[in-house]
Parts: structure tokens; C-alpha cells; sequence
């Protein structure tokens, strides 16, 4: 289970899964938040006995034989660390499964994706996870040529914020990057054998 950032649309729903499944394994950054939420989220997985996980740049983590989590953000250990700009505390984190990656990235704003492709030569990317929800504070046109998705998934639903922003999907479409949004198609399946990708 993975965290990004302890902010409301992140978080609460881990607190059921943490409830009802059991979860061995929990990545998180240790920010602090000054909400029950985190207070709950805390006293959970501690109960839950999994292993836990502070993300930090450099970190790999194997998932199976082939396939394994590189963290690329927060750059460092931020456990026990408050701050005004949760979303730029999220984990950024490459998936690797041989020849095919896909890229989440929270809910990091332009800031962070120019750190990013500053601090990274290779952020080339198969499957984008556009950085919170489509919103006009994120997705900027440096960071969107340096990973050249062959898709960028926006996950959003209704909003008062306008996400997914205008700008925002013509910044993708000027590349030709195909957009998915799960408020249009509902849960987006990407499927891969390491070699090739099949959305569905
Ligand atoms: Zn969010």
C-alpha cells in the first residue's frame, strides 16, 4: 500500500482498506498533518504489523522477479517533518517491469516536476500518472516533453476546482499523448507482459 501524501482524497480511503484487508507492506513518507485522519492512519498501521516503508529517492523496492518500484521523490527522508505544501511532499515513484515503466506521481505541483527533471536524465516514461488530477499547478510543458508518455491517466471525478484543467490537456495533446480520464471511463486497466501494454 503506498501513501503518496496524508491529504484527505489520498488518505481516507486507505483507512477502509487498512480495515478490511490485510496489507504487508506500507510505503509512506512520515509527514506530519495535523488531522484524526493521520492520527487514525498511525495507530493502523501500526496495529496492522505490516512492514513500513519511508520513502526516499533511491530507493528500490522489488515487487516480483521482474518488476520493481524505483522512488524517485522526496529526495529525502521527511518522516516526522510538518509542512505548508503536503502535495509536494508526495512520493514520486517509477514502476519497472523490463522494457515497460509507468510513473505516479501524487499530487507534486510544476516545482517538483522541474526539480525532477533537473535532478534526472532519463525520466522517459511509458504510462504517465498525471500529477494531481489535471490541475493547472502541475503538468508543465518541461516535464511533460522529459517523460513522453504514450498515455497520461488523469484521475479525477467531479470537482468544484475544474480539474482536469483545459490547459493542462492541450499541454498533453500538443505532444500527441493520448488521455485517459477515470471520471469518462471509470477504472483504467493497463495490462503488460514487460515487453508491450494493452489499455482496456
Ligand atoms: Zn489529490
Amino acid at each position: 500500500m503506498i501513501l503518496t501524501h496524508p491529504d484527505h482524497d489520498h488518505l481516507f480511503g486507505l483507512l477502509e482498506v487498512l480495515k478490511r484487508y490485510e496489507i504487508r507492506n506500507i510505503l509512506w513518507t512520515g509527514v506530519i498533518k495535523n488531522t484524526a485522519e493521520l492520527e487514525e492512519w498511525k495507530k493502523l498501521i501500526e496495529q496492522e504489523g505490516a512492514n513500513i516503508i519511508i520513502a526516499e529517492a533511491g530507493q528500490r523496492i522489488d515487487l516480483s522477479e521482474n518488476i520493481y518500484l524505483s522512488i524517485i521523490y522526496p529526495f529525502e527522508n521527511l518522516e516526522g517533518q510538518g509542512t505548508k505544501y503536503i502535495n509536494d511532499t508526495s512520493i514520486v515513484a517509477e514502476m519497472v517491469f523490463n522494457d515497460i515503466s509507468f510513473l505516479f506521481t501524487g499530487d507534486i505541483s510544476k516545482k517538483i516536476e522541474k526539480q525532477l527533471v533537473d535532478k534526472y536524465i532519463d525520466l522517459d516514461t511509458d504510462i504517465l500518472k498525471v500529477a494531481h488530477h489535471g490541475s493547472k499547478t502541475s503538468s508543465c510543458l518541461e516535464f511533460i516533453e522529459a517523460v513522453s508518455p504514450d498515455i497520461a491517466v488523469i484521475s479525477v471525478g467531479e470537482n468544484r476546482w475544474g480539474h482536469p484543467n483545459q490547459e493542462v490537456l492541450e499541454n498533453f495533446q500538443q505532444f500527441n499523448i493520448e488521455i485517459l480520464i477515470t471520471r469518462e471511463l471509470g477504472d483504467i486497466k493497463v495490462i503488460s507482459d514487460g515487453n508491450n501494454w494493452k489499455q482496456f
